[in-house]
């Protein structure tokens, strides 16, 4: 007499071509962020899949915002199967955008082509194999015949690649995901088949203004430059913020090792007159820089903001003809899933039996939907767990193996069906 896992298990391995199948039916729809497209058709092929399984199954357009138009409409879909009690629901959740497929290819990105044991193509990895194996680890569950208690739901989302607004958090806001309803979320992005990440570092987009004075470039004398304020500011954060950063460490396990410090990149920079354009002379009387600074769980938000504005303060008093102004433009807190969360507990135990090794705990240097369901979703017991590289991800030729995501399949369905069960 088999175990319900044994039985789930074997279902997984039957159902392995449907999972293949279903994954590069998802990588033949051109879903593509920016701008938006072929979302209906996603979320209407991933909703067909989980009301075949029986699921019952919603399309929730994100009504409210402002990148939900006609043109390109933010379609996302919740699936739910109903346990034998009432009462907090498990959660799958993955989304559906890719980014363009960009240059470099030598297979046709949106082709879903299927090479040996990979599935090629824009999303493969990141993450239509995840969600092909979010969908079949319910349905293993459910084929086997095993009861769950406690409820269980797979989401298909929008606008991952662009922060999740009309995705993730619109569902978070509308509490289809949150602490009223759910218990626990995996997020099977490509971290591989044996590596769980707990969470992931903080953003802080910024934007920093300088104004000085226009004059006639032949008596510069007379005018404030502001690309020279602006030089003040950027020889203050190579000669003394950076290395200030790359003295700190996190104790979150992020990979690569690199991440695991504070970081601040340049991301673009622009003042006086556009070169290029017919020159005239004249002093520039402004200029502005777009900065990214990835902060430490424990440096937080208010530090990090703090010492940005004290470094601009510095800038101001070095050249004090210049007015300097900080502008927000994205801001997102570091999240990480308590230690004893049982559904790392349920992942790691899950890797253990299905892939034959222990699994690793890392964490992820940039961000993804899992700050919207601990932020605004109110759950902190979200974690990400999928099958791929997370190097293919957003490459050219990016494939996912189709063992791992096999073996994905099984561990989500053993961990599911453990923490609607407990
Ligand atoms: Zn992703």
């Amino acid at each position: 007499m088999l175990s319900p896992a044994d039985r789930i298990i074997a279902e997984v391995d039957r159902a392995a071509d449907e999972i293949v199948d279903f994954a590069a039916r998802l990588v033949r729809i051109p879903s593509v962020n920016p701008p938006g497209e072929e979302y209906e058709a996603c979320a209407n092929a991933i909703g067909d899949q989980l009301r075949a399984h029986g699921a019952d199954v919603h399309l929730l357009p994100a009504i409210g915002k402002v990148e939900h138009t006609s043109r390109h409409p933010r379609i996302n879909v919740v699936g739910r199967h109903e346990g034998r009690v009432k009462g907090l629901a498990v959660h799958l959740n993955g989304h559906f955008d890719v980014v363009p497929a960009g240059q470099g290819w030598t297979r046709d990105p949106f082709g879903g082509e299927i090479v040996g044991d990979r599935l090629y193509g824009r999303g493969a990895c990141d993450m239509k194999a995840g969600l092909a194996a979010a969908v079949f680890a319910v349905e293993a569950i459910r084929r086997a015949g095993v009861a769950h208690a406690a409820p269980i739901e797979i989401s298909g989302t929008v606008d991952e690649e662009s922060g999740g607004f009309a995705g993730v958090a619109w569902l978070a806001e509308h509490r289809w995901i949150s602490r009223e309803r759910t218990k626990a979320v995996i997020i099977p992005e490509p971290f591989g088949v044996d590596r769980v990440c707990v969470g992931h570092r903080g953003v802080y987009w910024f934007e920093v203004v300088a104004e000085g004075r226009t004059a006639h470039g032949s008596m510069p004398y007379l005018g404030i430059s502001a690309i020279e304020g602006m030089s003040h500011l950027l020889d203050l954060v190579r000669d003394e913020l950076g290395p200030a950063l790359a003295g700190r460490v996190t104790t979150m396990p992020v990979v690569p090792d690199g991440s695991r410090y504070a970081t601040i990149n340049i991301n673009g920079i622009d003042g006086g007159q556009a070169v290029g354009e017919a020159p005239s002379p004249c002093v520039a009387d402004r200029c502005r820089a777009v900065f990214d600074r990835r902060f430490l769980l424990e440096e937080g938000l208010e530090r990090t903001r703090a010492e940005i504005a004290s470094v601009v303060a510095t800038a101001q008093s070095r050249m004090p003809g210049v007015r300097f102004t900080i502008e927000d433009r994205m801001i997102v807190e570091p999240t990480r899933a308590p230690e004893d969360a049982p559904v790392i507990a349920a992942l790691t135990g899950a890797i253990a039996r299905v892939v034959g090794r222990p699994a690793s705990l890392v964490a992820s240097p940039g961000t993804y939907d899992q700050k919207h369901v601990d932020r605004i979703a109110g759950v902190p017991h979200c974690v990400a767990y999928g099958p791929g590289e997370l190097a293919l991800a957003h490459q050219p030729d990016e494939y996912c193996s189709i063992a791992d995501m096999v073996m994905a399949t099984k561990v989500l369905a053993i961990s599911v069906l453990q923490l609607a069960n407990e």
